[in-house]
């Protein structure tokens, strides 16, 4: 009889676990704690190779991936371009990449509404237990729910994830309502803007339903911003008073906060980008946080994705990073025979190699910091602009 996995999180982590375990023979359940189908969430992602070759090694395709892009650009206060390299990559949006893996999963496997709470290791298995009350037994469990792991706050429950001192602005622009001039400079580059306090990358993506056509794509924005504790508890209230622990719901953002947002940006960037934001739906954000485990798989239990490790977005890896976790799990494990041995084999390969990535990641985020707003108002004179344009956003 085949091994059985229980994987918690239905998202990218979750969706490539349980794709190369499949394939390594596994019979394999998800467990997904939303009760409606996770696709159209638009935000984009880079691509690297190691996320093209684990979309191809665990079957998913990649199928119309993404949009081309072939340069990056760096851009002043007044939308002139400072530096400029070649750059071809493939850029792409969480909905594509979701779509590609979630058909892996057979009808049935795939549980929504369905909250994993822990878990006890019985020594020949594994029970979960579910918030419904319910329980599933396994071989293994793999906590793919995300930075918040239900299943990390039991394995590790020392690990916290800690607040970086930033946040990250996104939007996404239709093509179709952008002026001629910005879709002529800004729209095609992978672009920066990168004064002292603050930064700014974007990208072109497809449109909705992964419309990769000219006209109907369109622009990912997204800008660091400093905030600090009393600053984000603020961003983190709604309209009603209830300050929102870690995140808050993009609908809940007050509008004072969006007000705030936009006139910080019509003080500090770069016209093309005030113009992105001014025609972009609804802008929302997400605090910034830091973990990341020393341990990713003991006895019956293993940590995947960002359960385990986040690597702050400036390295657009935490999707190739939960494709690797995967297939690492799943070569490990073999078809289950000795599953503490291959989680120790899996956690000896991942856990130094998700440090690196966050490491190199946090890094690149103190570049935002440093000195003062002030001091290079422009985006002109970033001492460090060429090694960001060069790193941000690359493999490791
Ligand atoms: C601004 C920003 C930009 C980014 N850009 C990039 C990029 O360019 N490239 C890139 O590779 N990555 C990027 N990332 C990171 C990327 O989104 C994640 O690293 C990646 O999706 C891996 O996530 P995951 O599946 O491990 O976790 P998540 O996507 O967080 O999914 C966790 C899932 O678990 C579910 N869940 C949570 N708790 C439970 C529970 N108790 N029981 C059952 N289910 C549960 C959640 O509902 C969710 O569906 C970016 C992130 C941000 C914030």
């Amino acid at each position: 009889m085949a091994a059985r996995a229980i994987i918690g999180g239905g998202s990218i982590g979750g969706l490539f676990a349980a794709a190369a375990l499949r394939r390594a023979g596994w019979e394999v359940d998800v467990f997904e704690r939303a009760s409606a189908e996770l696709s159209g969430r638009g935000a984009g992602i880079v691509t690297h190779p190691a996320l093209v070759e684990a979309l191809e090694s665990v079957g998913a395709g990649t199928h119309d991936l993404g949009v081309a892009v072939e340069e990056r650009v760096a851009f002043d206060r007044q939308g002139g371009r400072v530096r400029a390299m070649e750059f071809p990559q493939i850029v792409t949006s969480w909905d594509r990449v979701h779509r590609l893996l979630r058909p892996l999963v057979p009808e049935g496997r795939y549980h929504l509404g369905r909250v994993i709470a822990g878990y006890e290791e019985t020594g020949g298995s594994v029970i979960v237990r579910f918030e419904d009350g319910s329980r599933e037994e396994a071989d293994l469990v793999v906590g793919a729910d995300g930075f918040r792991s239900a299943v990390r706050g039991q394995f590790q429950p020392a690990v916290a994830p800690t607040y970086a001192g930033y946040v990250v602005w996104r939007a996404l622009a239709a093509e179709a309502e952008l002026s001629e001039e910005v879709r002529a400079s800004v729209f095609p580059a992978f672009g920066f803007f990168a004064p002292a306090g603050t930064q700014i990358i974007g990208y072109p993506i497809a449109g909705p339903e992964n419309d990769l056509r000219p006209g109907n794509r369109r622009y990912n924005f997204v800008w660091y911003s400093p905030a600090d504790a009393g600053k984000l508890d603020a961003m983190l209230t709604d309209a009603t008073g209830h300050r929102h622990r870690v995140t808050i719901p993009p609908p809940l953002i007050r509008n004072e906060v969006l007000a705030q947002m936009r006139e910080e940006a019509e003080a500090w960037l770069p016209l093309p980008f005030v113009e992105i934001l001014e025609v972009s739906e609804r802008p929302f954000f997400t605090p910034i946080y830091d973990h990341c485990v020393e341990v990713m798989g003991a006895g019956r239990v293993a940590l995947a994705g960002d359960a385990a490790c986040v690597a702050r977005p400036h390295m657009g890896m935490g999707v190739t990073k939960a494709a690797c976790d995967a297939l690492a799990l799943a070569r490990h494990l073999g078809d289950g025979g000795d599953v503490a041995a291959g989680l120790a084999g899996y956690s000896a390969e991942r856990v130094p190699a998700s440090r690196l990535a966050h490491e190199r990641a946090r890094e690149l985020g103190s570049y935002i910091f440093g000195s003062p707003r002030e001091t290079n108002p422009d985006g002109r004179a970033n001492p460090r602009l060429e090694e960001i344009m060069r790193t941000t956003a690359v493999a490791i």
